[in-house]
This record gives structure tokens, C-alpha cells and sequence, in this order.
């Protein structure tokens, strides 16, 4: 399927300046994401480490690559060198290994925390009190957590159509992010709130969104 080129425009305005746009470009051709580059998309999304890295290695080099998948540990070390925001942390131990790996290679990585906002058991995430450890603890306590920095939080509603519900999920995320704006540490500076995805971004931004991670609406449907 081509790019559906009016719909990318459209939301290009309808974000403005002040929420960016992810365009999530699993499965999809490098030629396809060539095609969104030249209309001035920079932000890009994938969720397999592979197909980040080989996608990486074809493409312009100013193209911003977020990790929007559930990241192994043994995979770090193929993105680190390059990935501009790891946007689904959801393990303490994730965090723990991600700084490790990027000492060694001397590079600070920005993450995202992801917290479990869904009812679906399956949905990878942090619950409240395993944010607040990383946060109010490990992020105080730890003199070692230096090379990675948080920049916010992510998350994931439910799969349905139930648009109070989906709100009341994102609603739920925002207060969380409001509850820890306050910059804890110099690792710790969140600005970002990545919520919002093709079917639900409007309900989304109506929360408090400042980034949107949308791949259908612009690519088409994934076969
Ligand atoms: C696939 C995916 C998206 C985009 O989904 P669309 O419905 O195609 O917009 C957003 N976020 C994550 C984490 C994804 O895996």
C-alpha cells in the first residue's frame, strides 16, 4: 500500500509544533520510509532490533530512531550506538543493563518509561510502585545510572472500542507524569508523554500527549 500522502499532511497540522509525530515504520519498506524522509519526516518508529539496524544502515543518517518494542537484553547492544529514544523501558533491570552497555561505549541513552495502563495482562509495563522505585530510589540512590536519561513516560491503552476507557488509560498516564515532573536527578527530565497510536491519538492528545506513535494512518493498513 503507498503512502497515503494527504492523510501524513493532514496530521502534520493537526499536530502543530507542540506534539511530535513518530511515524511507526515496522514492516515497512525502506523505500516507503525514504519517501515519508523526503517529505520531511525525521522521527521513525520500529519495534524489531534487526530490522531497526539494517533499516538504520541503508537510510539517511539524520533520521531519529525510536525503539517502540519490548526490548531483550541481549539486543541492546545493536541499537544503542545509534537509537535517539528507547521508548519502552519496563523493567528496572532493562534500565539497569541499558546504562551498563552504554558506559562502555560512553554514551548517555534517553529512554522512556512504560507503564501498564491496559486491561490486557499481555501489554508489556511498569505498575505504580515499580515506577516509583526507579524514580523516587533507584534514580536517588543509585551513583551509577549515569549514562542513561529519562525523558518520560509511554504507554499503551486498551485494545477496544470503548473510547471512555481509553481515555480514563490515558488520563490514569497523565497524572502519573504529572505526579513525577519534578526532575529527581540529572538523569531524570521528563518532558515527553508518548501516548496515542493510528486509532486512538485523538483521545490521546485530548489527555495531554506531547508524542504520537502512528503507522497505519500514514502507511496503510499492515498486511
Ligand atoms: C505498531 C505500534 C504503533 C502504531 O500502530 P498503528 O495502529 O499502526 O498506528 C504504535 N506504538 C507501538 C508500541 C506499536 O507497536
Amino acid at each position: 500500500m503507498p503512502i497515503q500522502i494527504e492523510k501524513y499532511q493532514q496530521l502534520i497540522k493537526e499536530l502543530g509544533n507542540k506534539i511530535t509525530l513518530v511515524a511507526v515504520s515496522k514492516t515497512r519498506s525502506p523505500e516507503d520510509i525514504l519517501a515519508l524522509y523526503k517529505l520531511g519526516q525525521r522521527d521513525f518508529g520500529e519495534n524489531y532490533t534487526q530490522e531497526m539496524v539494517s533499516k538504520a544502515e541503508q537510510l539517511p543518517r539524520d533520521i531519529r530512531w525510536h525503539f517502540i518494542g519490548h526490548l531483550q537484553t541481549n539486543k541492546i547492544k545493536f541499537i544503542l550506538p545509534f537509537v535517539h529514544l528507547v521508548q519502552g523501558v519496563d523493567s528496572l533491570k532493562l534500565l539497569k543493563e541499558i546504562n551498563r552497555q552504554g558506559n562502555k561505549i560512553n554514551r548517555i541513552t534517553d529512554v522512556l518509561l512504560q507503564v501498564h495502563i491496559a486491561q490486557e495482562e499481555t501489554k508489556f509495563g511498569l505498575n505504580e510502585d515499580e515506577l516509583d522505585e526507579i524514580i523516587n530510589t533507584e534514580l536517588k540512590e543509585s551513583r551509577e545510572l549515569n549514562n542513561i536519561r529519562i525523558t518520560g513516560m509511554m504507554g499503551m491503552a486498551s485494545l477496544t472500542g470503548d473510547k471512555n476507557q481509553i481515555r480514563s488509560e490515558f488520563a490514569y498516564l497523565k497524572t502519573l507524569f504529572d505526579k513525577y515532573s519534578k526532575p529527581q536527578s540529572i538523569n531524570y527530565k521528563p518532558h515527553t508523554l508518548s501516548m496515542g497510536m493510528s486509532n486512538d491519538f485523538n483521545i490521546a492528545i485530548g489527555e495531554g500527549s506531547t508524542m504520537v506513535r502512528i503507522g497505519s494512518l500514514i502507511f496503510g493498513e499492515r498486511s
